[in-house]
Order: C-alpha cells, then structure tokens, then sequence
C-alpha cells in the first residue's frame, strides 16, 4: 500500500520537467483530494496514512496524463471560478484567477448602474464555460443575464453548468465578427462584459505547452494582422447594445492597455479605467458608454 507520501513523490518524479515544484504540490493535492475523497488539510497533515490500491491506479492513470502536459482541470473535468464549480474540457476555455478579478469589479461597480429598482441587464461575450456570466448571476440573483459564444460545444459546456449552479442564463449561439446584431430578444443592456482571445503569435512563443497544445486556439489567438480585432468588434457591438450610461468591462492583453484604451474613445467610450492583475500586469478595463 501507498502512502500519501509516496503519492507526492511519485508526482515530483513524473512531473519534473513539466511543472515547477509549487505547480506540481497544487496538481498532487487536486488529484488526490478527488480521487481520495481526503480534504487537502488532511492531506498534507498525515503524510504517511496509506491509500486504497484502487486510487493508486487511478492516480497512476491520471499521472500518465498529466505527463503529455494535459492541463488537470481538463483530465478532472472540472474546475473552481468564483467559489463555483465548472466543467471544463477542451472546447472551453480553464477559467483564469484573472478573470475572477474581473468578475469582483463588475460586482463592485454593480451600484454604479443606473436604475438599480430594475434589474441590471448583462451580456457576457465569448462566455466559454460560462463562468463570468454565471458568476454574475449567482452574485446578482436578479439580474437578467445574456451569454454568447461562437463555439455551440462550449455553449453546451456552458449551459451544463448554468444547471449545476442553478444559474438561469440564456445562451446564444453567435460570431461577434460576422454580425453586430445581436440574436437575442434582450437588445439593451447595463453591463456587457467580455474576455475575447488577445494572444498574439508573438506571446504564443512564450507560454506554456500545457496551454498552447490543449486549450481551444479559437479562445485564444488573435490574428497578426490585428490584435485588437476583437475590440473593435465588441466595442461597435456594445456601443449599439449597452443602455445609457452602460458599463463595458474587459479583459485584455496586458501589452496592448494604451491601444485598447485608445480604441474605445474613438468609438465614444468615457471614463476608461485601467486596472493591473494580481501580477501586476494591465489586465482589465472598464469604460461607460457616452451618453
Ligand atoms: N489569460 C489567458 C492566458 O494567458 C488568455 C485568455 C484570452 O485570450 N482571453 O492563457
């Protein structure tokens, strides 16, 4: 019989050379925290308790996995946003702490709205897992939340977890480049919301394998030509759709915060704030439509 111990080790020895020390510690308590159903304090408290034969398979299993670089959320088939649980697999998107910088801006800024009797109206685009836009209406149970996608297996992702988290949002099958119009009875809305692909050919070089070979390049990658093409197209859509004084938030490419700001005032967006990441990186803005 394995011990908890010797679990770790193995992890340390299969996982050299595909994740630092500190990565490999968190994807060793994930996967024996599900597959043992141990809390991770226990985990680490009782290093030699041994594990039942059959986890260690499964454990073996999953390490074989995780090898190739297969991010863990992906081999688990879910993950934690927000204090929620989503599933994820590769059609969407692994929801990002960043993004969940998001979210609590948008529910600090939620007063901010003008009309507050009524409910606030949101549009999340490019939802993915859904995870901004659930989060949002877990936090604001009255508010009448819209989500879009291009993608219809992520929209079925998507739509799974609005029902694991008993979260009711309706969700759209859309390509925000091919049409400014939106499908959807609800046209005006207090919050449009959006964390567009913005990594350039350039910042691909940089990043890691486990992200480049798995997660959906069409949620990721923009063209060379223009980075920002995104952008533009959700500032033109949210320009036609967000009500007066609506507030656009979005998630951005840390190496482009001037030029997206500059986008937006071309295309009458006021009050443009620029908010850093936990790493210090530009990450967010947040912009009120002209009135
Ligand atoms: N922040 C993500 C990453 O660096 C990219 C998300 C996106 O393109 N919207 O992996």
């Amino acid at each position: 019989m394995k011990t908890i111990k010797d679990v770790f080790l193995s992890f340390r020895q299969s996982l050299a050379g595909v994740y630092d020390t500190l990565e490999t510690e968190v994807i060793a308590l994930l996967v024996l925290e599900e597959i043992t159903g141990i809390s991770r304090a226990k985990l680490k408290a009782f290093p030699e308790d041994t594990i039942p034969g059959e986890a260690s398979e499964k454990i073996e299993g999953i390490l074989i996995e995780l090898k190739t670089g297969k991010p863990v959320q992906y081999i688990l088939g879910h993950t934690e946003f927000y204090g929620l649980n989503f599933l994820v697999n590769p059609a969407t998107l692994i929801p990002r702490p960043e993004t969940e910088e998001l979210v609590e801006w948008i529910l600090q800024s939620k007063k901010l709205v003008p009309n507050s009797q009524k409910p606030v109206y949101v549009l999340d685009i490019g939802t993915g897992s859904g995870c901004i836009a659930i989060s949002l209406k877990k936090n604001l149970p009255d508010a009448v939340v819209t989500a879009i996608d291009i993608s219809a297996d992520a929209l079925h992702t998507a739509k799974q977890n609005a029902v694991i988290n008993g979260a009711e949002v309706t969700f759209i099958e859309q390509d925000i480049l091919e049409s400014r119009e939106l499908k959807s009875e609800s046209k005006n809305f207090d919050i449009i919301v959006s964390n567009p692909p913005y990594v350039t050919l350039q910042d691909k070089l940089l990043m890691h394998k486990n992200v480049t070979g798995f997660e959906p390049h069409s949620a990721l990658f923009v063209p060379e030509h223009n980075p920002l093409i995104f952008y533009e197209a959700i500032a033109d859509f949210a320009i036609q759709h967000l009500s007066k004084n609506g507030l656009l938030f979005l998630e951005i490419n840390e190496n482009f915060g001037k030029e997206t700001i500059e986008l937006l005032s071309d295309k009458y967006f006021i009050n443009i704030e620029l908010r850093k990441d936990m790493s210090g990186r530009d990450r967010m803005i947040k912009a009120v439509k002209a009135s």
